[in-house]
């Protein structure tokens, strides 16, 4: 199994559990294809990838709870872990795409009592209780912020931004409780363009913490949880397509239509 970005597993930061920076690091789709296809050679194959057991082998149910650890589940966790989320405590979580679902669940595992979803879509809020979401909402701006300073008496402690974009981390930044500390995992996409509220997170005392997951470095341990049963996070893959499927489901999540599309190679 494969994260998303390639590593060798013996650098400084590596070793740090930072495989995103590795020194000899590069993502799939750079000079390596997308790795969508019957075959693929994997650069510096034993530090990228991990050995899924054998006994997995053929089992469709267990495969398909163990691939979000190569991207989506592994930022999730990165987020929550960011930002610091505590047994019995209450988080917020931004965002209700495939790595905000896995914030929650993520959130959730670490032990996480409440956990409230933002978003605009309906029916993906709906999902995020699946996930472990114990409060959805779905208004906008100022109203959604007032929504959530009232659920948590003046913030909390914990955000988790999930989107990427200058209106969610400002968003991050509102709904923080003075102290708390903000976990992004989102590319911030324009968020250079539009401005950081900097002042907002001068005022609360915030703390930011953020960047490209490490997936690679908890694959193991959330592999251990997903074969024992603990932890699944199938149900962010919604649509599956062979590979000649493969521009409409890039069309599909671009339209909304799917949440996260599994490409099934062969067979
Ligand atoms: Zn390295």
């Amino acid at each position: 199994m494969a994260p998303f970005a390639i590593s060798d597993g013996t650098c400084e930061f590596c070793r740090k559990g930072l495989q995103t920076s590795c020194v000899h690091g590069q993502f799939w789709g750079g000079e390596t294809d997308g790795a969508q296809g019957e075959a693929v050679r994997v650069p510096l194959a034993d530090g990228t990838l991990v050995h899924i057991p054998d006994r997995v082998e053929g089992d469709e149910k267990l495969l398909r709870a163990l691939f979000p650890l190569t991207e989506v589940m592994g930022t999730g966790h990165h987020a929550a872990l960011l930002a610091g989320v505590e047994e019995g405590g209450t988080c917020v979580v931004v965002g209700e795409g495939a790595v905000g679902l896995c914030g929650m669940l993520a959130a959730k595992r670490l032990g996480a009592e409440r956990i409230i979803a933002l978003g605009h879509h309906e029916d993906r809020l709906e999902k995020a209780r699946a996930f472990g979401a114990t409060d959805l909402i779905s208004s906008r701006g100022e109203e959604a912020i007032g929504e959530v300073r009232d659920l948590t008496k003046g913030g909390s402690d914990h955000v988790l931004e999930c989107v990427g974009a200058a209106s969610a981390m400002q968003t991050a930044i509102q709904v923080a409780r003075p102290g708390g500390t903000i976990g992004f995992v989102g590319v911030p996409i324009g968020v250079a363009q539009e401005g950081l509220d900097i002042f907002g997170i001068f005022r609360g005392n915030l703390t930011l913490r953020g960047g490209p997951a490490p997936v690679r470095a908890y694959m193991p341990e959330l592999m251990e949880d997903v074969l024992e049963g603990a932890l699944d996070p199938s149900p962010v893959f919604d649509m599956t397509v062979d590979l000649d499927g493969v521009p409409d489901g890039y069309a599909a999540m671009d339209e909304r239509r799917a949440l996260k599309v599994l490409i099934r190679a062969s067979g």
